[in-house]
């Protein structure tokens, strides 16, 4: 007998339907002599509904503590509703909320990390019950302030509780039944991978794939939570995130991430000498926007360079506005933005210990005649900037160049 950590998304509790749903998948666990721990989100488009009332309230919002408790409550509804459904079914079941636990965060509103979990309620608690219901993205701070964990952060929830109370598994149960080598929508032959290894599964996070929290990645990469990503509306096995020596084999690239949601910046002829990126960045920085790629040219004899760098593409005109007041400040030549940019990139811990991926790389792009715009490099991944149209055709020609659907 083990503790099992199951984590339901929104659309899998979406309706009463769903939440049953959800139940008989929990029973399942209960059946196998196991004590499980589930977590909820809020139903699907739910925490966008308290979100857009937040803001009607007010509108420059600041997302205080206020907000905090109201956009909470998505997931209060679902964990009542479940815990409701499993005793109906027969079972014994205690639902909790955030505080309940409690699961301890800093102040962070909308943002909050967790500090510390009480596990031996949980434990207590599991003693005399079948299942625990635990409501997802919500902590208790010291002020005794209700906060929240980040869009996505029933994941995190989820992860934390899992490594607080030693659970053999954490299934994150999603809409979908596992991490794919690419986006199955462009790339019909995309495969769902058996395994994927932490800091591969970081970046695909952290490159938009959205079906884990960037943090909730990061938790379970530290606290060596073996986390299953699998589907709601069927009994497949999913993908497992897991520790390199884990992964059986490891291809050189496992997957190629897809990033639509970038613009590129560049200034113009500015001074090479030292404090200039650091004046520029650490303005950006100041205005709260985070910025990806960086790149500069060597200068020549006039010892100008060019700066170019992409941001996101909601912050791209706010960015742009900056760049050529700095632009005026520092006495470069002008700023040039766009926004038809996407960024690809191949990624795997593989690329560790060999070479000729990158140039692999760059020729299969070139045979298709995609300039490339934009290079940067990690130690298992290497990213590509391309003219927007581009962007599909990429991912299939290095998802089949690559061989990642064979
Ligand atoms: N309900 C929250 C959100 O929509 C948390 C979650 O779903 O994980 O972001
Ligand atoms: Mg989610």
């Amino acid at each position: 007998m083990g503790i099992i950590v199951q984590k339901f998304g929104g659309t899998s509790v979406g309706s009463v339907e769903k939440i049953f749903n959800v139940a008989n998948k929990v029973i399942g666990e209960i059946k196998k002599n196991h004590k499980v721990i589930v977590v909820v989100s809020a139903m699907s488009g739910e925490t966008d509904k308290l979100i857009k009332l937040a803001y009607e309230v007010k509108d420059n919002c600041v997302e205080d503590r206020e907000y905090d408790t109201i956009i909470s409550t998505g997931e209060q509804v679902t964990t009542g509703l479940l815990a409701l459904a499993l005793k109906k079914l027969g079972y014994k079941a205690k639902s909790f909320l955030g505080f309940q636990i409690p699961i301890k965060s800093d102040s962070t509103y909308s943002k909050a990390r967790i500090i510390q979990i009480d596990s031996e309620n949980l434990k207590k608690a599991l003693q005399e019950n079948d299942a625990l219901v635990v409501a997802g993205f919500q902590g208790i701070d010291e002020t005794g302030s209700i906060t929240t964990l980040g869009r996505g952060g029933s994941d995190t929830t989820a992860v934390a509780i899992a490594a607080a109370i030693n659970a053999d598994i954490c299934d994150i149960y999603t809409d979908v039944d596992g991490v794919y080598t690419t986006d199955p929508n462009i790339c019909r032959n995309a495969k769902k991978m058996e395994k994927i290894c932490y800091e591969e599964m970081l970046e695909f996070a952290s490159l938009g794939a959205k079906v884990l929290q960037l943090r909730s990645v990061e938790f379970a990469q530290k606290y060596n939570v073996k986390l299953q990503v699998r589907s709601s509306f069927n009994d497949n096995l999913g993908t497992i995130v897991c520790k390199e020596e884990e992964k059986m084999e490891s291809p050189l690239i496992t997957g190629v991430a897809y990033d639509k949601n970038q613009a590129k910046i560049s200034i113009l002829k500015v001074a090479d000498k030292p404090g200039v990126a650091a004046k520029i960045f650490s303005t950006i920085a100041e205005n709260n926007i985070s910025v990806d790629m960086i790149i500069q040219n060597i200068s020549e004899e006039d010892k100008t360079t060019d700066i170019t760098f992409t941001v996101s593409k909601t912050d791209y005109l706010k960015a742009l506005e900056i760049s050529k007041k700095l632009a005026t400040d520092i006495n470069a030549k002008n700023v040039i933005g766009d926004t038809n940019i996407s960024k690809i990139s191949i990624i795997g811990v593989g690329m560790k210990s060999h070479y000729g991926i990158a140039s692999k790389m760059f020729q299969l792009l070139a045979d298709e005649n995609i300039n490339i715009q934009m290079i940067s490099t990690s130690e298992i991944k290497i990213s590509c900037v391309v003219q927007e149209k581009y962007g599909e055709l990429a991912v299939r020609i290095l998802h089949d160049g690559f061989e990642l659907g064979k």
